[in-house]
């Protein structure tokens, strides 16, 4: 099945994107979803985390603490490396499945892979069109900070770590403006749906 990226930066506005992407019955398989679910208690990725960092890095219920990974791994880039030769393949997995797995009760001819790593990550062959959420990096910034608990110094390191831009933009097939209101972003959406569609009639 066709099926078109959808990416940005965090705080882009790529939930808001895909939630009108699902509106008109697009499968959208969040990256982000695969990504917990991998490391669910149970899971063998929890098990080599907790081998690989200790105890501590669970919580009391044996869950992972996502709060206290995230800040080990972003202060330390090889142990970012260790932690996604593990994950990534295992969230690979895991999105092919949900990519297929759904087609009959999704009435859209194509699906989406929405992921803020999906032009960083091998998740890039997954996708045969890549759509971009843009907005300047301050707007990003402003509307991450607002959103989540995290310091704005915190989202300014996840920031960092993700691409550019400049370099995100420059691999975009599409880009969806969300400088704006949330209106003119859905109406984006709209917008692009249509060609979307006009693509996966002629595959
Ligand atoms: P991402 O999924 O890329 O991290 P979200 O879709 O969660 O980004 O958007 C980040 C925050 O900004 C959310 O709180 C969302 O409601 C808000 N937001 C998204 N688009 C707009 C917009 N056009 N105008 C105002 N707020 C927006």
């Amino acid at each position: 099945m066709f099926t078109v990226g959808l990416t940005g930066g965090i705080g882009s506005g790529k939930s808001a994107a895909a939630a009108r992407f699902r509106h008109h019955g697009v499968n959208v398989v969040d990256a982000d979803w695969a990504a917990r679910v991998v490391v669910e208690p149970g899971r063998p990725a929890l098990l080599a985390i907790a081998e690989h960092f200790g105890d501590d890095i669970l919580l009391a219920d044996g869950s992972l603490d996502r709060a206290r990974l995230r800040k080990l791994v972003f202060d330390n880039p090889a142990e970012r490396v260790w932690l996604e030769q593990l994950t990534h393949p295992l969230i690979r997995d895991e999105i092919i499945a949900s990519l297929t797995a759904s087609k009959e009760i999704h009435t859209a001819p194509y699906a989406m892979l929405e992921s803020p790593l999906l032009i960083e990550t091998s998740q890039s062959e997954l996708v045969q069109r890549i759509c971009v959420v843009d907005l300047p990096e301050e707007m990003q910034l402003a509307r991450a900070s607002a959103r989540d608990a995290n310091s704005a110094e915190q989202i300014r390191k996840i920031m960092v770590a993700q691409l550019s831009r400049a370099e995100r933009c420059a691999k975009a097939d599409d880009i969806l403006d969300n400088s704006g209101s949330l209106a003119s972003l859905e109406a984006q959406v709209d917008n692009i749906h249509q060609q979307y569609l006009e693509i996966a009639r002629h595959l």
